[in-house]
């Protein structure tokens, strides 16, 4: 699978170069039935190509199959029997796909093709699935933190003995300030496409031309030995500042401090520990403060464990939930970036060029005002699903529905990610440059989100009220004199009918 691109994945362990064939191939529709950001397929398609080589350098016999090949395999399913009348195959060895669908059709194979199948687990992650169930069984409700700190003393990463390094779990109250645009931001590690990446760039806007996102420049890494460059680069040039400025954003620096790693993690190209330990000796060896490397290292085990922990949780579709019963069509901008909202504007902008936006602009900007404006949990899904590089249900689906739409109702997170303009205005330099006024509040040229907000707590009162980290917002709202309150509200149905006519706002 192509993101399975790892030497030491299971399936590989035992495998023998003279006899074993390792099946790899491109699918038509596992790159159309979701029509994911071009950059996206060039590079796991490209990575997948790397990767069959190195594999074949390695001695192992591979059989790959390509897009231009003219295959017209609608499914593995498909492929694995032309496969299986290619070999002589006695039985087949996968490791567990991180996605369910996926998982689904594994579950049919031996009936499918009547062979023995075995599916080993994924083990290229911290937690087994299994462990995360044994934590969370039981617990009335979920905190990642909590979980973090047993990821930490399972692996021993920034412990003292059994005590944290420094005293503390976590560093936060040093992080996330805003920063200032003349500050030097050093530029993330690029790697020039080679021939095959070329390849795979031309075949791609050949047959995606409709999809969304540009194709250049492409600068990703597309093997474990650039992708190893890129952690170097990270480590060396952008951890020790990573905690600092990792919730501000600046129009003109798209990447700031931020480490772009999650693609090779996410595909196989780089081992989340191995990416941990690296930042953990940048500690040890006072190249990179403790706030910045505790705040790094728990985005790994801790957010990025937990994640997908919670999309295996449970047995039904995870993407399924909507706890706030929200509607509303995923507005037109979220693809053209035609707003007058400079924050949006920008981070569509971004995210089409780039295939990548940082966490506080997924969450923050598009995420906020997607929940704000009520727009269905599951077309906010797919759009996350289809625009980022990194991409996979596993990890997209549970910071979508879970953390940034709040659909699951609090399993994931303990209060909904909304805000007015004033957290963009203070963790940004986009207010300065957009047409609307952050510090107004009704008037016609008052940033949205500033009555979205309120409108969308009074919305949703009924199911939120309760929720005691929203206690001080509420009560806020009651004190409101209700012209005020009435302000807001019909500031926010003209916002919202301007949506649903698709009219530009
Ligand atoms: P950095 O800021 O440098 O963080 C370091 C690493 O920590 C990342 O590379 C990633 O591996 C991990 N990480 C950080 N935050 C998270 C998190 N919340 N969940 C899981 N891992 C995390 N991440 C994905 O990998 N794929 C997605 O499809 C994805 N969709 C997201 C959608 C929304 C709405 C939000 C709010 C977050 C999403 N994230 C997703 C998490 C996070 O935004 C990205 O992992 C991060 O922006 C990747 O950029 P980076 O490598 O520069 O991260
Ligand atoms: Fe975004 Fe509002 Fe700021 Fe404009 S004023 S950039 S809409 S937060």
């Amino acid at each position: 699978m192509g993101d399975q691109l790892s030497l030491d994945i299971s399936s590989l362990k035992d495998a023998r170069k003279t006899k074993d064939v390792i099946v790899m191939a491109e699918l038509y529709n596992e790159i159309t039935s979701v029509r994911h950001h071009k950059k996206k397929i060039v590079f796991v398609l490209s990575a997948m190509r790397h990767f069959a080589e190195t594999l074949k350098a390695k001695g192992y016999k591979v059989d790959y199959i390509r897009l231009d090949d003219g295959n017209d395999f609608q499914s593995f399913t498909d492929f694995l029997k032309a496969s299986i009348s290619k070999h002589n195959v006695e039985s087949i060895v996968v490791t567990k796909p991180s996605e369910r669908r996926v998982v689904n059709e594994v579950k049919g194979w031996r009936d499918a093709l009547s062979l023995q199948v075995e599916v080993r687990d994924d083990d290229r992650f911290v937690a087994s699935i299994e462990e995360f169930r044994t934590w969370a069984k039981g617990r009335k409700t979920l905190r990642m933190e909590y979980f973090y700190r047993e990821m930490r003393k399972k692996t021993g990463l920034l412990m003292d003995g059994d005590e944290p390094e420094g005293g503390k779990w976590n560093y936060d109250k040093q992080n996330r300030k805003p920063a200032a645009p003349d500050l030097f931001i050093p530029k993330p590690f690029g790697a020039a496409p080679d021939e095959i990446t070329k390849n795979t760039m031309r075949l791609i806007q050949k047959h995606c031309e409709g999809h969304f996102g540009d194709i250049e420049p492409f600068r990703f890494a597309v093997t474990r030995e650039d992708a190893l460059k890129a952690l170097d680069d990270f480590i060396e040039n952008a951890l020790p500042l990573f905690g600092d400025y990792q919730d501000a954003m600046l129009q003109d620096e798209r990447f700031l401090y931020h480490s772009l790693l999650s693609p090779y993690i996410n595909v196989g190209l780089l081992r989340p520990m191995e990416v941990c330990r690296r930042a953990e000796k940048a500690y040890a060896d006072g190249h990179a403060p403790l706030n910045a490397v505790e705040g790094f290292i728990r985005q790994i085990i801790g957010w990025r464990e937990y994640m997908r922990g919670v999309y295996w949780l449970g047995d039904g579709d995870y993407t399924e939930q909507n706890f706030l019963g929200a509607e509303r069509a995923l507005p037109w901008f979220y693809w053209s970036g035609e707003t007058d909202m400079n924050c949006i504007r920008q981070v569509v902008s971004q995210t089409r060029e780039e295939a990548y936006a940082h966490h506080i602009q997924r969450l923050m900007v598009t995420g906020t005002f997607a929940m704000l404006a009520g727009v269905d949990p599951l077309e906010v899904h797919e759009w996350y699903l289809i625009v980022y590089i990194d991409a996979f249900e596993w990890v997209e689906a549970p910071n979508v529905i879970g953390m940034s739409q709040y659909a699951d109702g609090g399993a994931l997170g303990s209060k909904p990610y909304a805000a007015s303009g004033a957290y963009i205005n203070r963790m940004s330099d986009y207010c300065k440059h957009c047409k609307y006024a952050v510090t107004k509040k009704t008037e016609e040229n008052a940033c949205p989100f500033n009555a979205l907000y309120w409108d969308f707590l009074a919305r949703n009162e009924k199911k939120l009220k309760g929720n005691p980290r929203l206690g001080q917002m509420y009560k806020t709202w009651e004190k409101m004199d209700a012209n005020t309150k009435r302000g807001y509200r019909s500031r926010a149905n003209a916002l919202l009918k301007k949506l649903d006519r698709n009219e530009r706002l």
